[in-house]
């Protein structure tokens, strides 16, 4: 179970009270004219890795709102929240997250 401390309210709970949105960072296609192999991809293709993930989530109930969150899919270490507005993963919670996991002797992504 995870342990999620909201970054728009404070509160921290247990994941059941958050709603997991998916991978973070997925840039909209630009225009009307893209080919539907893109649209196929923007829609449906994930990266899913398996190690550092930084993630879309929702405090459901609670505030209600949308932030980032870091975390290892591998061991469920949670590394960080952020804006959900941040286009990236801010530097800090990424060398804070690469620190932790070298510290494991894990590499940041596995292939099994
Ligand atoms: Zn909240």
């Amino acid at each position: 179970m995870l342990m999620i401390q909201c970054p728009c309210c404070g509160a921290t709970a247990e994941e059941a009270d958050f709603h997991c949105g998916g991978e973070a960072h997925i840039v909209r296609l630009a225009g009307d004219n893209d080919a539907d192999a893109d649209l196929g991809a923007y829609l449906f293709e994930r990266a899913n890795p398996k190690g550092l993930c930084f993630e879309r989530w929702r405090h459901q109930y609670g505030c209600g709102k949308w932030f980032h969150l870091a975390r290892d899919s591998r061991t469920m270490e949670i590394f960080g929240v952020y804006d959900i507005k941040a286009p990236a993963p801010p530097a800090e919670i990424v060398a804070e997250a690469r620190r932790r996991i070298a510290a494991r002797g894990l590499p940041e992504h596995s292939n099994n």
